[in-house]
């Protein structure tokens, strides 16, 4: 078979100013790669790493908060059993890789961060299709902490649309692994701006709500609280939340939400490491309740934060002096 051939020649390169540059704003912080800490802005990967390509990749997300880590055993848990799940390898043990976000955070000097490690797929040096062929890459970073809702939405309550797009199925991908599917939530989130909304749930593949980008959802009713049982990422905050409904006597089940009981709801928050537990108070435009952030949304909110300086929830970072 013939070599295909250019009629004509290439077209010349673009002008420079109009390749992709990085951003030049990197925020401040530390990343670890390769076996060494480095400024955020300079810990790079190769664009052949199946973490990119296919999205080969688990991770996680903890959060340091008043330089104490929050339930950082738990987020190492699912670190590890993700790790386990996919067949990947690092060369790090359980403390080993404690030792490296804990140096990451006291070297970015950061009070209150946002710490994620990561595993990709990695590449191999003859760019095998065979993923036992690739070596597995490690990569930790601390950068400043941030939120699903800022200040004013955590005050006031967020307005959250329902998309119809449907959340990759678990027997697609096993939600108990956290990763990088996220062009269905994107999506939600592009449908929840094209309906004047702040943020997206999506649906699971029975129709029933799901989660958000980055959250899980729980609703109130008569004092009773409801969360998706099937197809979601079992998040670190969501299990808190389960914990303070036992400490504070609260009935919460893990269940099918649909759509009738998100609206019919008398409080509806969301939940995740990047902001804790925030108020639902719109959806797509049409209030929740009162339209305000309701008693047990508020309560929850304040002991979670509360917890941060409990030793048995937390773990303190010893920065230089
Ligand atoms: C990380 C994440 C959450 C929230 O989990 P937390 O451990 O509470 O931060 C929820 N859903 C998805 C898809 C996530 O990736």
């Amino acid at each position: 078979m013939a070599h295909p051939t250019f009629s004509t020649p290439p077209a010349p390169l673009p002008d420079i100013s109009l390749r992709h540059i990085d951003p030049v704003a990197y925020p401040e912080g530390v990343a670890f790669m390769d076996g060494q800490y480095l400024p955020v802005s300079e810990a790079k990967i190769s664009v052949l790493d199946w973490g990119l390509l296919h999205s080969d990749a688990t991770y996680d997300t903890a959060h340091v908060w008043n330089g104490r880590f929050f339930r950082l055993n738990l987020h190492l848990d699912r670190f590890f059993g993700g790790l386990d799940r996919l067949r990947m390898r690092i060369p790090y043990d359980r403390t080993q890789v404690t030792a490296i976000l804990e140096n990451s955070v006291a070297l970015s000097g950061h009070r209150a961060a946002y710490v994620e490690m990561i595993c990709t797929r990695g590449s191999s040096p003859t760019f095998s299709r065979d993923p036992r062929q690739a070596v597995n890459r490690f990569i930790a970073f601390a950068v400043p902490f941030g939120s699903v809702a800022n200040a004013e939405q955590l005050e006031r309550g967020l307005d959250i649309a329902i998309s119809d797009v449907v959340r990759i199925p678990p027997g697609s991908v096993d939600p108990q692994i956290k990763n990088y599917h996220w062009l269905d939530l994107v999506k939600g989130l592009y449908d929840a701006y094209d309906r004047r909304a702040e943020t997206a749930l999506v649906l699971d593949s029975h129709g029933n709500i799901a989660e958000g980008p980055g959250f899980n959802v729980f609703i109130v009713r008569d004092g009773a609280l409801t969360t998706p049982a099937y197809g979601v990422l079992p998040g670190i905050t969501r299990r808190s939340v389960f914990d303070l409904c036992i400490e504070e006597g609260l009935r919460c089940t893990a269940r099918d939400v649909s759509v009738g009981d998100l609206r019919g709801a008398d409080e509806v928050f969301i939940t995740s490491t990047a902001g804790g537990i925030m108020p639902v108070c719109r959806i797509e435009g049409a209030p929740i309740g009162l339209g305000r952030p309701g008693p047990i949304t508020r309560r929850l909110a304040d002991l979670y934060w509360a917890k941060h300086e409990d030793p048995a929830w937390s773990s303190p970072v010893t920065y230089p002096l």
